[in-house]
């Protein structure tokens, strides 16, 4: 018997097919231009050997991870397809990196020289990515870097992209947008016929001189908005559902949870449900509303357990055992995440570690007659 077999879980279903719908979306959108698929960090929390599985099964090539361990989990998975390494070799793995073939992003002149060494060590040119910072002062080389960098390029290092990363991208009227739009067409003759790449989910949505030969959408593949303010040109990829524990018959004025901020009247009923802050399920999110809509999240987070308020819900519809439902539709994570004063990011990002996750595939269907 496996740990807590027979026991429910909080379980996150993330559908695949929507994954997929979003990234031939986003492949209309930016046409000719290539869509590859941002996985780091576990696909945003929702597994990125299923998620790069099914996307490559539609068709796409390049993926783009964080960290080189990440590169080196998803080349297992996918022997065939091109994967980059966007924090590069400033944190070592010039090794690694050659023998799993995963191509980093370089964003300082040592990193080029590191990888130029290690092309030397092994006989063979290597491909590389060249980072250029436009404006964001996060990763990447500068402009004046990046111009003597091309210049002087080992022959060993094979350019196969020229990228940068956008600030702003989801303010579409942020002057740092074509600044650094700007700053790239400043560099078109460096490394002539070498691809570009400068936008993530919602650069794709700023037009076309943003989306070069290679779009870098993460987020958007997930059914967060690219374009906040806007309706969702996105498919819901994830559905929350955790398992009822206890529900509460108030016979009393009191409270519920910690601090005691929740008033408890007579006649409520109060469900205790088996998520908390420790799931991912942040504590901020006090003024969350369940069920889709019916159950307002009553009094605070603790770490592995939440209230709802469902008095508004026909008795029975709530029992122990019984999965609800916290977060699933359109703009779900979205609101959610404004309601806990974050971004969806962040709040998939930290929904993948504590749950069941269950997906939904066109490979685990029956095929069509
Ligand atoms: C994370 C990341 C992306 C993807 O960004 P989204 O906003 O999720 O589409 C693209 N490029 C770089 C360099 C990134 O770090």
């Amino acid at each position: 018997m496996s740990p807590g077999e027979g026991a429910a879980r909080p379980r996150l279903t993330v559908d695949l097919r929507a994954v997929v719908a979003n990234w031939r979306a986003l492949r209309r959108i930016a046409a000719p231009a290539e869509v590859a698929a941002v996985v780091k960090a576990d696909a945003y929390g929702l597994g990125a050997s299923r998620v790069a599985a099914a996307l490559a099964r539609a068709g796409c090539r390049t993926f783009f991870v964080a960290r080189v361990g990440e590169g080196v989990e998803l080349r297992a998975r996918l022997p065939r397809a091109r994967i980059l390494v966007l924090d590069g070799l400033a944190a070592g793995g010039a090794e690694t990196c050659a023998a799993e073939d995963l191509t980093p992003v370089l964003n300082q002149p040592f990193e080029i020289g590191r990888w130029a060494g290690q092309a030397r060590g092994v006989g063979r040119r290597l491909p590389a990515a060249l980072h250029v910072d436009t404006g964001m002062c996060r990763l990447g080389l500068s402009v004046g870097e990046a111009r003597r960098q091309a210049a002087d390029l080992p022959p060993e290092v094979e350019p196969v992209l020229v990228m940068s990363h956008l600030a702003c991208a989801e303010e579409p009227d942020h002057p740092l947008n074509g600044a650094q739009l700007g700053r790239l067409a400043g560099l078109a003759d460096l490394l002539p016929g070498v691809p570009r790449s400068l936008a993530n989910s919602s650069g794709i949505f700023l037009g076309d001189p943003y989306r070069h030969e290679l779009c870098r959408p993460g987020v958007a593949l997930y059914g967060v908005n690219p374009t906040p303010g806007r309706p969702n040109p996105m498919r819901p990829v994830v559905r929350l559902e955790a398992p009822v524990l206890q529900v509460h018959e108030v016979d009393a004025p009191g409270s519920v949870g910690y601090g005691a901020t929740f008033a408890a009247r007579p006649g409520m009923r109060i469900a205790t449900v088996a998520v908390g802050y420790a799931d991912g399920f942040p504590r901020a999110a006090g003024a969350w509303t369940g069920l889709g809509g019916a159950a307002p999240v009553a009094g605070r987070v603790s770490m592995d357990l939440t209230g709802l308020d469902v008095t508004g819900l026909p008795p029975g519809a709530v029992r122990p055992g019984r999965m609800v439902e916290l977060l699933a539709g359109p703009d779900a994570v979205d609101r959610f995440a404004a309601t806990a004063g974050t971004i969806g990011y962040e709040i998939l990002t930290r929904l993948g570690r504590r749950f069941e996750r269950v997906y939904l595939d066109h490979e685990d269907e029956a095929a069509p007659a």
